[in-house]
């Protein structure tokens, strides 16, 4: 029998009212990610540009593409014609260069500020200070192609099931202070993008309503 196909309908059935399933499909062939469409699943994650622009032109157009990895700048122009959402946004030229590149193919991309909150060196990601310092400069230089549409972050790779949720429970914080400072009157910053396949659950829990799952769809890499 098929599968992904199983696992995504799975999936669905057990994910809460609200909460968007980013169906992560890096290392994986056009054909596995097929599978998952064909199961009804249109929002797939990548983390690497070179796989993501590999596999788009050979998958339906329907397929809203999210980038979850580290971006490089120099990288930007191959997605923006086509990304969806980019998770990854983790310093203010990365962001200004985006708002560029969205401009020149007459679009706006839809943005998360990624946190840095895991007790791990090797993550990339924001503090508060620096979040702040991206929405100030969206504001006042009025960066019309980039939207930011919430938070997005990785907690430690651990067993430690209190420090996971402490982790997750820090980020709905920033979001929860973010938005009363800066977002009142501005619905579209919206989305805690948390939860792996090993720690979806905790991160629902804990108020995330983007979770980015790969192996438990697609199998080990
Ligand atoms: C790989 C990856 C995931 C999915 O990981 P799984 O444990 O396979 O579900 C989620 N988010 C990011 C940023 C990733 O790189």
């Amino acid at each position: 029998m098929n599968q992904i196909a199983d696992n995504i309908i799975r999936m669905r059935e057990i994910l809460p009212e609200g909460v968007t399933l980013v169906a992560v499909s890096k290392t994986k062939p056009a054909e596995s990610i097929m599978e998952a469409y064909e199961a009804g699943q249109r929002i797939f994650g990548e983390n690497r540009v070179q796989e993501l622009i590999s596999k788009h032109p050979l998958l339906p157009v329907d397929i809203e593409w999210h980038m979850i990895g580290h971006l490089q700048r120099n990288k930007v122009k191959y997605i923006a014609g086509f990304v969806s959402m980019i998770q990854s946004v983790d310093t203010l030229r990365l962001f200004e260069t985006i708002n560029s590149e969205a401009l020149k193919a007459g679009r706006k991309i839809n943005c998360l500020l990624q946190f840095h909150i895991a007790r791990e060196e090797t993550k990339f990601g924001l503090n508060m200070d620096e979040a702040i310092e991206i929405i100030m400069a969206w504001r006042e230089k009025k960066m019309d192609n980039v939207n930011i549409c919430g938070l997005m972050g990785m907690a430690t790779y651990t067993d430690n099931i209190d420090q996971v949720r402490e982790e997750f429970r820090y980020l709905r914080g920033c979001f929860d202070e973010l938005r009363e400072r800066f977002f009142e009157s501005d619905e579209s910053f919206s989305y805690i993008s948390m939860g792996m396949s090993g720690d979806w659950e905790i991160a629902v829990e804990e108020g995330s309503n983007i979770i980015r799952i790969g192996s438990n769809i697609f199998g080990e890499r």
